[in-house]
């Protein structure tokens, strides 16, 4: 009995607590059917129909201004293009920053969904092309919506600035440098937290995704030079053959991930493009490789460039060249960094979710790809703890089906992706909220 009771009594104290949460969980998740129903189904499917290429989402984001504008935000357009801020100043506080991305894709739309997108716009080469919400950032976009009316609506329950942030051309990761580089921190302030999401088909819905560790790898654009010595084909003595050099440094590439990074960290150096020669019985004097090359830390992706350098200069050597003629590598200036999650925040976050949420809600299981974002050219310099996490936005019975041996669950940037708009959007809403209310200290 001695032992029992104590027992019996925390249990009584657990219930009790979780009672409260799941009330409270209760109440804001009817909150959010409420507005869904009422204007975020509809602005869904208006954003749907309606995609635009990145960098010219100019109705995508005046019609979000407006949105963020009747709910009382002051909302700044034009930052970084098409960008848009929309501030709401509530006391003293922490300033938390919540970004969506705008952009659609150059994608017909295959889906069958009767409101697939038959949009198009003319691209920056000039060609007419259908463009579609391929990505999922028509729910990112609703889902900020539903966030700042009920951040609006409980402006009592918290203190401090909330900053919402529409962002411009994440497909090219160019739109968070570009609104960086129009002053966005020395303009409206510079964020304690921030935060954003991706809906994600390869989730069912009903699950967010979480993890203390990077959501996404850090990104290079690599291009090597080759120059060698052209010759007839026949007589291969009388020249240096690009081809056989480029095939050389492809091969000494795979080495440098299995032999430069420790085991348990991941890397990638994937060869995309190999370009070179004109005919069967010519010897180029040329070769071009176009590399990308995916990393998870500053330090890894120091060490992954160093082996690609290596590799090329030094076969250019082995291929007998003199030393201003050895392989050029160029690494582009569009390098995106790894976005890693600040472990407290995230901790923090996690375990207010699962409180939110209950069981078998939070995810957060292993990674298997190496995609990048260009969220974390908000957070890394200067340094802003950050949390980024996932929405599941495909029905469970669509995975069913495909282990089953029917259709496969579309990828993002398919014809055929499709999500699931009311789960998805509600679920991002909650969990924005949630975690937006305990940021700025309710
Ligand atoms: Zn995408
Ligand atoms: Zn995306």
């Amino acid at each position: 009995m001695n032992f029992f009771r104590p027992a019996c009594l925390c249990l009584t104290g657990l219930l009790g607590l979780s009672l409260s949460l799941t009330s409270a969980a209760d109440s804001l998740a009817s909150e959010v059917e409420a507005i869904y129903d009422a204007k975020l189904k509809d602005l869904f499917l208006h954003f749907h129909r309606n995609p635009e290429l990145s960098t010219m989402e100019h109705q995508t984001s005046a019609r979000l201004a407006t949105e963020l504008e009747s709910l009382g935000y002051a909302v700044h357009t034009g930052v970084g293009g098409t960008g848009i801020v929309a501030l709401l100043e509530n006391g003293e506080g922490p300033l938390v920053m919540f970004r969506a991305d705008m952009d659609g894709l150059p994608v017909e739309e295959k889906s069958g969904l009767s409101y697939a997108s038959r949009a198009k716009q003319v691209d920056p080469n000039g060609n007419e092309v259908f463009v579609m919400h391929a990505c999922g950032h028509d729910v990112h976009i609703t889902s900020l919506v539903g966030t700042a009316q009920l951040m609006a609506a409980k402006r009592d329950q918290w203190q401090g600035t909330l900053m919402l942030i529409g962002q411009p051309a994440e497909e090219r990761v160019m739109g968070a440098a570009a609104m960086r580089a129009d002053n966005l921190w020395q303009r409206f302030g510079q964020p304690d937290y921030a935060m954003a999401f991706h809906v994600t088909s390869a989730m069912p819905t009903g699950i967010l995704g979480a993890s203390t560790d990077s959501p996404y790898s850090g990104a290079d654009t690599v291009d090597i030079y080759i120059t060698g010595v052209g010759a007839h084909g026949a007589s291969p003595h009388r020249g240096v053959d690009p081809i056989v050099l480029g095939s050389q440094i492809v091969m000494g590439l795979q080495t440098v991930v299995s032999r430069t990074l420790p085991p348990r960290r991941p890397g990638v150096i994937t060869v995309g493009a190999f370009h070179s020669g004109t005919k069967h019985n010519i010897i180029s004097d040329a070769a071009h490789l176009q590399l990308t090359v995916r990393s998870e830390s500053p330090g890894d992706r120091a060490l992954l460039l160093d082996g690609i350098s290596r590799v090329a200069e030094n076969m250019g050597r082995v291929a007998g060249l003199p030393d201003d003629l050895l392989p050029e590598v160029v690494v582009s200036d569009e390098s995106v960094p790894p976005t890693l999650n600040d472990r407290a925040l995230t901790e923090r976050v996690m375990a207010l979710w699962s409180d939110h949420f209950g069981e078998g809600v939070l995810f957060s299981g292993e990674r298997l790809g190496m995609g990048a974002e260009d969220f974390p050219f908000f957070t890394v310099d200067p340094y802003i703890p950050s949390l980024y996490f996932a929405v599941g936005g495909t029905p469970p019975e669509d995975f069913a089906r495909e282990q089953a041996g029917g259709a496969p669950v579309p990828s993002h940037h398919s014809p055929l992706f499709k999500i699931e708009p009311d789960a998805s959007v509600t679920m991002g809403v909650e969990a924005s909220v949630a975690a937006l209310l305990d940021l700025l200290g309710s």
